[in-house]
C-alpha cells in the first residue's frame, strides 16, 4: 500500500482522532510517524524479586494476587485500588490512582508483572500507579521499551500504537536512500530492521545495530549536502575582485590590525580576487577583533564597486556594529545603512530604494537583510557575525542571494573541531589567534554564596573608581524546578536596590522584556548611566561596553562552560584589570571540577573541548538549535568515529558518481534535508 508521504490519518488504526493528536507534535505523513525516534528507552527486560526491590528504584518484579482488589473512593474525582501481591520473597503493596477498571481485570491467584518506582521500606514495599500487565501477555514490559518525546494529549502508549501502525503499513515499501553498495560496504543493517529496532528493540544489540545504521545514514546524507554547497561553490563563476589600495583603510583605524587580524584579512581578499564566491569561516574568541576583518572586508568589496551586508544576530548588536563601522566607513566614501524592526514602514522603503537603486554600499541588520525581501542592486559581500544562531540552512539560502555573493561567517564561540568538521564543513577556516595588545586577562574566581558580602563590597569599590558591572542570574522561566535558588533577575534588582546599593543605579534585563526595552537598558548602560546590570545570558552576544570591569555570575553551575566563557568576554574590553567570580552553592564534584577550569584557563578553545568532553554535545550549544538539518540519531559529540566514517564514504560516492545518478533516492534525500538551500544534483 501507500508510500512515506501518505497522510497519517489513512493508516490502518490511526483514523483522525488519533492524526489530530499527532498533529500537534507535527506528524502528519507516515515518513514524519517512523521517523519521530525514541528519546531514550527503558530496559524493562529483566524481572527481579520483591526482596531485591530498590526504594527509589524503578523495576519490575512479577508477583502473584494475593487477595481480591479493595476500591476505596477518597473523595470526588478520586479513586483508589489497593492490591497485595507476593512472591516467595516477599509482600508488595500496589495502589492505583483512578483506575477502578483493575478492580476487576486484576485477578486473586495469577501473576502480574509490575513495572514502577518501588517505594516503602525493607520490610514493607510499595509501588504507586505501576504498569501492570498478566504474565503471559505482556505488551509495554519484558522489552527494551522507547521513550518519546511527548507533548499534551499524546501519550506514550499512542504514540508506541501509532508508530507500530506506521510501521506494519510500510514494512514492505520502505525505500532505502542508502546506496546498497555503501550498506554492505559498511555494515550497515537494512532499512527494514533499523526502523523496526530502533522503535521496538528486540534487544540491546539490535538497538545498537538499528542506531549505528540510521546515525550513519544522517551523516551521509548530511556530508553529501555540504560537499554539494562546496562543489556547486567551486564551479561558480564570479568577477573577480581587482586590488584595491587598503592603506586607506588601515590609515583610518585608531589602531594597528593584530597580525592574525591581517592575516585573515589577506585569506579573504585572495578568495575574493579569485573569481569563485568565497566562504569562508573567520574563527577568534571573544575580543579578538574580528569586527574589524569584516570591515576591511567591506571596504574591499565595495571599493570594487559592490554591496556589502553584515548581519548579526540581535538588532542591538546590528546597532553597535553600525555606530562603530559608520564613523570609520563614511569618510572613506561609503555609504552606510542600518535596517532594524524600529524603522517606520516609510523609513523601510526609503531603505529598500536605495539599497535596490545602488545608493547604499554597506547595510547593517538582522537576518531581516535576507529575509526581509529586500533588494540588492551588486551584492558583492555578506558578513554574518556569531553564526551558529543562523546555521547551514540560512547560510545556503544567503548564498542563493543574487549572484553568488561572497560570505564570511565570523564566530566567536571556538567550536570543537569535531563539531566544526560539521557545521562549517562546507567552508573554509580562518582563525585570528592573538588578542589585541595590552589585554589583560580576566581575573577568574569560583566561590560560594557565603562570599556575596565580600563579592558586593568589591563591586561598590570599583564602582567607586569609575567601572561598571554585570551581575549574571540563570533564565527566567516559567516552568521553575522547585524552589532551588535560582534568582529571578526582577527579584535579584530589587533586592539590590533596596537593601545593598540604595545609592548606586541598579538596572535589569531579560529575555522576556520586549527587544525596544531590552535596547533601552542595554543604550543606558553603555552611556554609563547605570552601574550595576543584572541580567540573564542575553548579554551574551557581543555587545562592547569596555567600562564594564566586573561580572559576577550567580548559580554558576547551570551554564555551560562555553557559555560562561562567552559570558566573561563582555569583560574585559578596556584597559583595566577584569575580574569574573562565579558563584555557586554546588556540592557536585564534578561541577566542581567544571567551574575550575574557568579560573585556570582563558583559552576558548580548550574550554570548548573540555565543555564537550564533560556536557556531550546535546548541551553544548545550550537551549540553542545546532541548526543541522536531519540530525535526529546522530549524537554530534559522540559519532565522531562514525562521521569520519560517513565522510569517506559520501567521499567516495562522490568520486565514483559526481552527479549522484546512479543513486536518484540518495540525490532526493539530500534535497530534501537542505531545502531551502537550493541544494541539487545534475
Ligand atoms: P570580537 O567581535 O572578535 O569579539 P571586536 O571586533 O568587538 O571583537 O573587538 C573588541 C575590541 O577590540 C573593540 O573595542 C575593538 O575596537 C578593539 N580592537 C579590535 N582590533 C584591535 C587592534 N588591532 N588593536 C586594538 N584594539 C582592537
Ligand atoms: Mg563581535
Amino acid at each position: 500500500m501507500a508510500d512515506l508521504k501518505t497522510d497519517v490519518r489513512y493508516i490502518k488504526g490511526i483514523g483522525e482522532q488519533r492524526a489530530k493528536a499527532l498533529a500537534k507534535l507535527d506528524i502528519r505523513t507516515l515518513r514524519d510517524l517512523i521517523s519521530w525516534f525514541p528519546r531514550r528507552y527503558e530496559d524493562r527486560t529483566k524481572t527481579c524479586r520483591i526482596a531485591d526491590l530498590v526504594p527509589g528504584e524503578t523495576a519490575c518484579v512479577c508477583a502473584m494476587v494475593a487477595a481480591p482488589p479493595a476500591v476505596s473512593h477518597i473523595r470526588k474525582g478520586l479513586d483508589l485500588v489497593k492490591v497485595r501481591a507476593v512472591d516467595e520473597t516477599g509482600v508488595l503493596d500496589v495502589t492505583f490512582f483512578n483506575q477502578s477498571w483493575l478492580k476487576n481485570s486484576l485477578r486473586t491467584g495469577e501473576s502480574y508483572v509490575f513495572c514502577g518506582k518501588a517505594e516503602g521500606n525493607l520490610l514493607r514495599r510499595r509501588m504507586a500507579n505501576p504498569i501492570a500487565e498478566p504474565e503471559g501477555r505482556r505488551e509495554a514490559t519484558g522489552r527494551i521499551v522507547p521513550v518519546y518525546p511527548l507533548t499534551v494529549g499524546v501519550s506514550q502508549l499512542v504514540l508506541s500504537r501509532s508508530i507500530r501502525q506506521g510501521l506494519d503499513a510500510c514494512a514492505d515499501i520502505l525505500p532505502d536512500a542508502l546506496p546498497d553498495a555503501v550498506r554492505r560496504e559498511h555494515q550497515l543493517c537494512h532499512i527494514g530492521f533499523a526502523y523496526e529496532n530502533i522503535h521496538f528493540p528486540s534487544g540491546g544489540q539490535a538497538l545498537e545495530l538499528a542506531r549505528r545504521r540510521l546515525a550513519f545514514e544522517e551523516l551521509f546524507f548530511f556530508t553529501l549536502g555540504l560537499r554539494r554547497l562546496r562543489q556547486r561553490r567551486e564551479t561558480a563563476e564570479v568577477k573577480p575582485f581587482r586590488p584595491v589600495d587598503m592603506g586607506e583603510f588601515y590609515g583610518a583605524l585608531p589602531f594597528t590590525l593584530t597580525g592574525a587580524q591581517r592575516r585573515c584579512v589577506e585569506e579573504a581578499l585572495t578568495d575574493m580576487a579569485s573569481g569563485r564566491p568565497m566562504n569562508r569561516l573567520c574563527q577568534g574568541d571573544v575580543g579578538s577583533g574580528k569586527t574589524m576583518v569584516a570591515a576591511a572586508c567591506a571596504f574591499f568589496c565595495v571599493k570594487n564597486g559592490c554591496q556589502a551586508a553584515l548581519m548579526a544576530p540581535t538588532e542591538i548588536l546590528a546597532r553597535q556594529h553600525y555606530e562603530g563601522l559608520a564613523p570609520l566607513l563614511e569618510p572613506l566614501g561609503i555609504r552606510c545603512a542600518l535596517l532594524t524592526g524600529s524603522h517606520t514602514a516609510k523609513e523601510k522603503r526609503n531603505l529598500a530604494a536605495a539599497l535596490a537603486a545602488g545608493e547604499t554600499d554597506f547595510i547593517v541588520g538582522t537576518h531581516a537583510l535576507i529575509t526581509g525581501g529586500l533588494e540588492y542592486r551588486r551584492l558583492g559581500l555578506v558578513v554574518t557575525d556569531e553564526q551558529h544562531r543562523f546555521g547551514v540552512g540560512q547560510r545556503a539560502a544567503l548564498a542563493g542571494k543574487g549572484n553568488h555573493p561572497h560570505t564570511l561567517v565570523m564566530s566567536a564561540t571556538p567550536i570543537p573541531r569535531t563539531l566544526a568538521l560539521i557545521l562549517y564543513g562546507d567552508l573554509d577556516v580562518s582563525v585570528i589567534d592573538e588578542l589585541p595588545p595590552g589585554r589583560r586577562p580576566v581575573q577568574t574566581s569560583f566561590v560560594d554564596g557565603s562570599y556575596h558580602p565580600r563579592i558586593y563590597k568589591f563591586l561598590r569599590r570599583l564602582v567607586g573608581e569609575g567601572r561598571q558591572a554585570y551581575i549574571v542570574c540563570p533564565q527566567v522561566s516559567e516552568s521553575e524546578e522547585g524552589g532551588d535558588g535560582r534568582k529571578a533577575v526582577t527579584e535579584y534588582a530589587a533586592k539590590l536596590r533596596e537593601e545593598v546599593f540604595p545609592d548606586l543605579q541598579v538596572a535589569y534585563v531579560h529575555g522576556k522584556m520586549k527587544p525596544r526595552e531590552k535596547d533601552a537598558v542595554m543604550a543606558a548602560f553603555a552611556a554609563r548611566e547605570t552601574d550595576i546590570l543584572v541580567s540573564t545570558t542575553v548579554i551574551e552576544v557581543g555587545v562592547d561596553v569596555p567600562n564594564a570591569a566586573v561580572m559576577v555570575v550567580e548559580n554558576a553551575e547551570r551554564f555551560g562552560l562555553s557559555q560562561l566563557h562567552q559570558l566573561r568576554g563582555r569583560v574585559g574590553r578596556g584597559p583595566w584589570q577584569s575580574y569574573c567570580v562565579l558563584v555557586s552553592d554546588n556540592q557536585n564534584e564534578e561541577t566542581r571540577r567544571r567551574l575550575k577550569i574557568m579560573t585556570e584557563t582563558s583559552d576558548g578553545f580548550k574550554i570548548a573541548e573540555e565543555d564537550l568532553r564533560l556536557r556531550g554535545p546535546g548541551d553544548f550549544f545550550g537551549q540553542r538549535q545546532h541548526g543541522l538539518p536531519g540530525l535526529r540519531v546522530a549524537d554530534i559529540g559522540c559519532d565522531a568515529q562514525l562521521l569520519k566514517e560517513a565522510q569517506a564514504a559520501a567521499d567516495a560516492l562522490l568520486a565514483r558518481d559526481p552527479g549522484l545518478t546512479g543513486c536518484p533516492e540518495a540525490a532526493e534525500r539530500v534535497k530534501e534535508l537542505f531545502t531551502g538551500a537550493a541544494v541539487t544534483f545534475s
